[in-house]
């Protein structure tokens, strides 16, 4: 079987234990190749390597820093059929997704920060002709980058670009569930000649190589996308430790649909904000709430379309929803699905595990599920499921949109579906998510900030605030 390895120093290598674990294809339910199972004395040694090359690093002029991430962008490109197949063989997701969305994103990312990194500027200001004071940043040092299994390679390198671009060193940890993509990242990187130490990628588990990366003195920086409760965790450790963090946490986020929306839009982008990925991103929106007059017509079209998608081998092109990602995470959307019943909600759609045949009979699967007949504030509404499972509620004014969409303790992500351009706006200001779509799902330009409020998360990331993240800032005044 595939061995993966950690990438420490600029070399691929074996964990310092000599202990690996086993990388399951979610689709198969079977193991098909081993993971690092690293811990603290390997977090050390790739600290120590990024320790060793910040100085140089950091004052590598930007467009020397630019022409080498610009080179492993191209690679990326280069490599995208072999990265897609693996993203989606480690995560579950269909392939032709994996192609069309996270690698041309990952590269996306590493173009984006390679040459904003050339625009960068600070602010100068003439003090009543008295004296000059300017803002100066400075990469902070050695910095850690822990990223989930959702969306692997476009995650993790949406945090090590803007780290790497700001002249700052980092040693970084995917996700368990899915390192593969990390790992030929690492061979890429190695190809461009990206300096050693410079990356270091410590493959493991959470509890272990993740908390070794956050309790380290020597890393300045935390950049964490991830659970709400290990966010909490993190924020614990590093919090008393003064390191600069940055949390994107999870979500619950609201779909609103006014009667006067562009239905046939409203309803065919709401089956992809809601099952895209098998519901597996944290944009997604989970809870549907729909204006009453047009509740049952919605109803309808929406069942119908989720009835036509296909479950199936996330290698075959007509799949629409693939694998859950684990077999633990199968167990608890299905697990929420029962407290949906529990707590008194009908399932109008979906609701079961599905079997499939051939290579994938023991993968796991679940059908995308429509669930009607809740309450606002019960558990299924108020927690994060993470998986093809959405609830739809009617309401019947715009104050009773906003009580239901603000009622939860997460603030990631919002839809507004209207047609009225006043509504669309004083909506989008009272909805408290950190991102608001109207008319559209998903779509992102780099250059706006991102990021969650309430226990969605603390910080920004994206755009230029991404790379000021992973510097230091510091005000000269200079008297003239
Ligand atoms: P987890 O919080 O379980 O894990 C995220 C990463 O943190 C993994 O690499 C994990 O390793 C690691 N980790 C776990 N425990 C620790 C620890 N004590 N110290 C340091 N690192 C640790 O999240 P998931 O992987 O389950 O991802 C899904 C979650 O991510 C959802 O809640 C989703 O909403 C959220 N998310 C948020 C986004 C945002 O931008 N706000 C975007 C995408 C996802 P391991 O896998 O080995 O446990």
């Amino acid at each position: 079987m595939q061995k993966l390895l950690n990438y420490i120093n600029g070399e691929l290598v074996n964990p310092v234990t000599g202990n690996f674990f086993e990388n399951i294809n979610p689709a198969e339910g079977k193991p098909y190749s081993l993971v690092p199972d690293s811990g603290a004395a390997d977090v050390a040694l790739a600290t120590e390597a990024a320790t060793r090359a910040f100085a140089a690093w950091s004052t590598t002029p930007a467009k020397n820093r630019s022409v080498i991430l610009l080179k492993i962008a191209a690679l990326i490109e280069r490599d995208l059929d072999q990265l897609a197949l693996a993203e989606s063989t480690d995560q579950g997701k269909p392939v032709a997704l994996a192609k069309a969305l996270d690698i041309p994103r990952a590269a996306a990312n590493i173009r984006f920060y390679a040459t904003a990194i050339l625009h960068e500027s600070a602010h100068t200001h003439f003090t009543d002709n008295d004296a000059i004071n300017y803002t100066q940043h400075t990469p902070v040092g050695v910095v850690g980058c822990i990223s989930p299994w959702n969306l692997p390679l476009y995650l993790f390198t949406w945090k090590i670009a803007p780290a790497l671009a700001a002249g700052c060193t980092v040693v970084a940890k995917p996700s368990e569930i899915t390192p593969m993509t990390a790992y030929l990242f690492s061979r890429l990187c190695v190809e461009a000649g990206l300096p050693a130490g410079v990356l270091n990628i410590v493959h493991g588990y959470g509890a272990k190589a993740g908390q070794a990366i956050v309790e380290h003195a020597e890393i300045k920086a935390i950049s964490f996308t991830g659970g709400t409760a290990t966010g909490k965790i993190i924020a614990a450790t590093a919090g008393p430790m003064f390191k600069k963090l940055s949390l994107e946490l999870g979500g619950k986020n609201p779909n609103i649909i006014f009667a006067d929306c562009d239905f046939e839009k409203a309803v065919s982008t709401s089956i992809q904000s809601s099952f895209a990925n098998q519901g597996e991103i944290c944009l997604c929106g989970s809870r549907i709430f729909v204006e009453r007059s047009l509740y049952q017509k919605f109803i309808e079209a929406f069942t119908t379309q989720t009835k036509a998608l296909v479950v199936g081998d996330p290698l075959n092109e007509k799949t629409n929803l693939g694998a859950i990602a684990s077999e633990a995470h199968l167990n608890k959307v299905l697990s929420y699905i029962e407290l949906a019943k529990k707590e008194g909600g009908t399932i109008i759609q979906g609701g079961k595990q599905v079997k499939l045949s051939g290579r994938c009979a023991t993968g796991y699967f679940i059908e995308p599920t429509v669930i009607t007949g809740l309450s606002h504030t019960c558990r299924t509404n108020q927690e994060e499921i993470f998986g093809p499972v959405v609830t739809i509620m009617p309401f019947d004014t715009e104050e009773e949109a906003l009580v239901y969409a603000n009622s939860t303790p997460y603030g990631l992500a919002a839809t507004i579906w209207t047609e009225n351009l006043k509504r669309a706006h004083r909506v989008a200001a009272e909805v408290k998510s950190g991102i608001i779509w109207v008319n559209c799902w998903l779509f992102r330009d780099l250059r706006t900030p991102f990021g969650g409020m309430k226990q969605s998360g603390v910080g920004r990331e994206g755009g230029f605030e991404a790379l000021r993240f992973f510097t230091d800032e510091k005000n000269v005044c200079v008297k003239l």
